[in-house]
């Protein structure tokens, strides 16, 4: 399976061939709770032109060859400081697709990882308290922008956050989910 996908400033590759390598869900694990996507986060357009034409290309040599160092890897296009690199896909035991002991348990219920410093957060706060949370933005951070769904708090340490309007955080620039738990620690409990 040839894998693409583009949102905000990535654009992603991968090639899979379950058993013998992870699956697609081994990557992207089905769940409830909504994933990011690019009308909440945005897509640079002409990244998906970039990804589709590589997908042509690995589909061709795929086809002709049937050998790819892309094979159980996905390869990650970072647009925005034009970089690339190409992370392995573990098959995970708990898959529900390939896995030896599928879990039933739904997962991304906390924090997902988008890719390199990225986690989203689907249910940081009750939706209905967002202009409040924005108005208790504690003093230090600085809000870059304030729009009607989407705003943009950005922390000393360079990590930004961007609170959807629907309770959803976004969380750029840290190291870790322990960094990005952090990061939102100042966010009101959920209700
Ligand atoms: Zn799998």
């Amino acid at each position: 399976m040839l894998y693409t996908g583009s949102i905000g400033w990535e654009g992603m590759l991968g090639l899979f061939r379950s058993p013998e390598t992870a699956c697609l869900e081994c990557l992207v694990p089905r769940s409830s709770d909504e994933p990011p996507s690019c009308e909440v986060v945005g897509v640079l357009g002409a990244s998906t032109s970039v990804i589709g034409s590589l997908a042509a290309v690995e589909a061709v040599r795929w086809l002709t060859k049937e050998e790819s160092s892309l094979l159980g890897k996905l390869l990650v296009y970072d647009f925005e400081r034009l970089t690339s690199y190409t992370v392995p896909v573990k098959r995970r035991t708990s898959c529900q697709t390939c896995g030896s002991t599928p879990s039933t348990v739904p997962r991304r219920k906390a924090i997902t990882l988008r890719g390199v410093g990225e986690y989203y957060l689907p249910r940081a706060f009750d939706p209905a308290t967002y202009s409040r949370v924005l108005a208790e933005v504690p003093k230090g951070l600085t809000v870059r922008r304030r729009g009607s769904s989407v705003a943009l708090v950005v922390l000393p340490e360079g990590v930004t956050l961007a609170l959807f309007r629907k309770g959803a955080v976004l969380i750029k620039g840290v190291g870790s989910l322990r960094e990005a738990e952090k990061a939102v620690s100042w966010l009101p409990p959920k209700l």
